[in-house]
């Protein structure tokens, strides 16, 4: 499957607080970054998110007094996990990861900056309401396929994907350029409803070496 000018290359949230010493690290997290400067190469069309929270935000353990992180609290939305502080707006944690070698990225998509709401998604914030503009932007310029990557696999990655899938994109999730957080079965929930979105999971030889 060699990418062509309909095809994207999304890169989910390889940021220094996901990655090993970061405030949220997903484990093995830095593994993927090999995989996907590789694969990037193979793409004209990458496309990197980036969360990117205000201070005192809603998903923070930190905002919700006797809570921990990982607890779940119920928010104007629904169910909310919660996570230690991280990827705070303007800190060194929120900067994506200097050993990312993708010079040719043509856009960075910021998400998570709602005070109140969530954004695992590239695409759609937690409410599943709010907008970020990506589909637009997919639409725009005329992408048919969507690959994604990166950090975590059953959280942010997933959701961008499973958000491209419903908006109509042909979606494919990269297992062996992602890494998953895996809290109380969140890896298992993910796999199950990536397939029933009709997320295609490959891995990166498929595209490197097909
Ligand atoms: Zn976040």
């Amino acid at each position: 499957m060699k990418p062509g000018d309909q095809d994207l290359l999304i890169v989910v949230d390889l940021q220094y607080d996901f990655l090993p010493g970061g405030a949220l690290a997903v484990p093995h997290g830095d593994a993927v970054i090999a995989p996907i400067n590789r694969l990037a190469r193979a793409f004209r069309h990458v496309v990197l998110t980036q969360d990117w929270h205000p201070a005192g935000h809603a998903s923070f353990a930190s905002s919700h007094p006797g809570k921990q992180p990982f607890d779940l609290v119920d928010l104007h939305y629904g169910s909310q996990v919660l996570w230690p502080d991280h990827c705070v707006q303007g800190t060194k944690g929120a900067e994506i990861s200097g050993e990312l070698n993708i010079p040719h990225a043509q856009l960075v998509i910021r998400k998570g900056y709602n005070e109140g709401i969530d954004s695992y998604s590239g695409f759609k914030e937690a409410d599943r309401q709010t907008s970020t503009g990506l589909e637009g932007y997919l639409r725009e310029r005329g992408f048919q396929r969507v690959f994604c990557a990166g950090l975590a696999l059953d959280f942010c990655v997933a959701w961008t994907a499973m958000d491209a899938a419903s908006a109509g994109f042909e979606t494919y999730l990269i297992e062996d350029a992602s890494r998953a957080i895996d809290t109380n079965g969140s890896l298992e929930k993910a796999r199950q409803d990536l397939e029933a979105a009709g997320v295609r999971t490959i891995n990166s030889a498929q595209i490197i070496n097909p």
